[in-house]
């Protein structure tokens, strides 16, 4: 099925795909050179900044042949991470759409959701539509749930619609949520606020939470909280996905992440080096290839993580779906802050160019420095000629404009961040969260 399904989306990218029609024409690669998936491992790989930066080319022209319902744009979602700071859209046909549902419907009967459930979506109401907030709602439209939007996240400065933490906590209380779904930090927030304010959430009994790879102690630790509010089964559900593949989800702790679709999503490891296809279950680099989309459409596309795939059978479930075994690793140069996946070298290059600045160092931490499970803090330590307020102000304004976070910003001595008497060089990017797997 899966070799049938590629065969007609290369014949579709080969005929309407501007970024894969040229790597084909480049490459000397015909459609009938790829029979199925075993036949991939000859196709060129496609690296994240590739589609940031041009995410145009990755949309499929809507050939007159296609039914109607995968020629329409039913929605777009956002992905970050860009050079330019811009967000990279994801077009999503009513084809497109139609095919998440039958994925969502099948993942939530995996974790036991159903239409009993009231759903409190949690994640956060941002300017670029998140995939995360947009695909929850399919979710509860699939599965016949009830959804609540909670909307916090930062204010707009014109229209005052988002709620605060207090809000959402009470809304969740209000509606008697069963599920409160979203970004893994925040949702810890809204637990802990919980316990301090008094609020009756004995009817919440899961935690979905994603945008961010989570330790097994901080699921604990939200477990611990989420059973001091009475919560009779206290359950947290880590879920690993990406706005441009799809979510994985757990059967059960510990049984790796299951590929809900592997009709519509084909994943396999390659050697981080060289590219080589990996056998055998080998740490390599993630790489997703979409089977059935018709509007944005990835081929081998490297999603930026380390991990250990398994295809053998689940030791929970007994499916023998693709898995991701092990906790994922991130690779570098793009890093997820706060659950959303940033470009630090653009905020690099734009301090690099700034005028009177000597020396700066971007420090990714947490919140409480003591608490290991607060949320992520972006701190810019800087040292320079103008005065320290026009300092602080010019650099959250490229932080916010660059990767839309707020910083912290320190202002120290050059020597602080780099003695080139005892350094032999500055490091512009320090990550003090906990390692993973921790
Ligand atoms: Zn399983």
């Amino acid at each position: 099925m899966q070799d049938r399904l590629l065969r007609t989306t290369i014949d579709l990218c080969y005929r309407a795909h501007p970024f894969y029609r040229g790597r084909m024409h480049e490459a000397g690669l015909t459609p009938g050179d790829i029979g199925g998936v075993d036949d991939l491992a000859n196709f060129p790989l496609t690296y994240k900044r590739e589609f940031l930066n041009d995410p145009e080319a990755f949309r499929l022209e809507p050939l007159s042949e296609l039914p109607l319902e995968a020629r329409v744009l039913r929605e777009v979602m956002y992905t970050t991470g860009t050079t330019t700071g811009q967000p990279a859209p994801l077009y999503t046909t009513t084809f497109d759409y139609y095919a998440y549902a039958i994925q969502a419907a099948r993942a939530a009967r995996v974790l036991g959701m159903g239409d009993s459930d009231v759903i409190a979506n949690v994640f956060p109401l941002t300017p670029f539509p998140m995939g995360a907030y947009l695909r929850a709602q399919a979710t509860a439209a699939a599965i016949g749930a009830s959804m609540i939007l909670a909307h916090p996240g930062r204010p707009s400065e014109a229209l005052d619609i988002h709620r605060g933490l207090d809000e959402v906590v009470r809304l969740i209380e209000r509606q008697h949520a069963t599920v409160i779904w979203g970004v893994a930090s925040f949702v810890r927030r809204i637990l802990l606020r919980a316990e301090d304010i008094g609020a009756d959430f004995t009817a919440v009994r899961m935690c979905l939470v994603t945008g961010e790879s989570i330790s097994g102690a901080m699921k604990d630790d939200m477990r611990r909280h989420l059973v001091a509010l009475g919560s009779a089964h206290g359950r947290i559900v880590n879920r690993y996905g990406s706005t441009e593949g799809t979510t994985l989800i757990e059967c059960e702790g510990g049984a790796g992440w299951h590929n809900p679709s592997p009709e519509q999503i084909f994943m396999e490891t390659v050697d981080v080096e060289t590219g080589e296809r990996l056998e055998g279950g080998a740490p390599g680099l993630l790489l997703i290839t979409h089977l059935m989309r018709r509007g944005t459409v990835l081929l081998r596309y490297a999603l930026g993580d380390v991990v250990e795939l398994d295809t053998g059978p689940c030791p929970g479930c007994r499916q023998t779906v693709d898995r991701v075994v092990a906790q994922p690793i991130r690779t570098k140069d793009l890093i997820k802050i706060k659950g959303t996946l940033v470009n630090l070298e653009a905020l690099k290059a734009a301090l690099d160019g700034m005028d009177g600045l000597q020396e700066y160092q971007i420090i990714v931490t947490k919140q409480q420095a003591d608490d290991p499970f607060s949320p992520d803090q972006l701190v810019v330590r800087a040292a320079g000629s103008p005065p320290q307020a026009e300092l602080e102000r010019r650099i959250a304004e490229v932080a916010m404009n660059l990767v839309q976070i707020r910083p912290v910003v320190e202002v120290v001595r050059p020597d602080d961040i780099f003695n080139p008497m005892t350094d032999s060089k500055p490091e512009r990017l320090v990550d003090r969260r906990p390692a993973l797997g921790e």
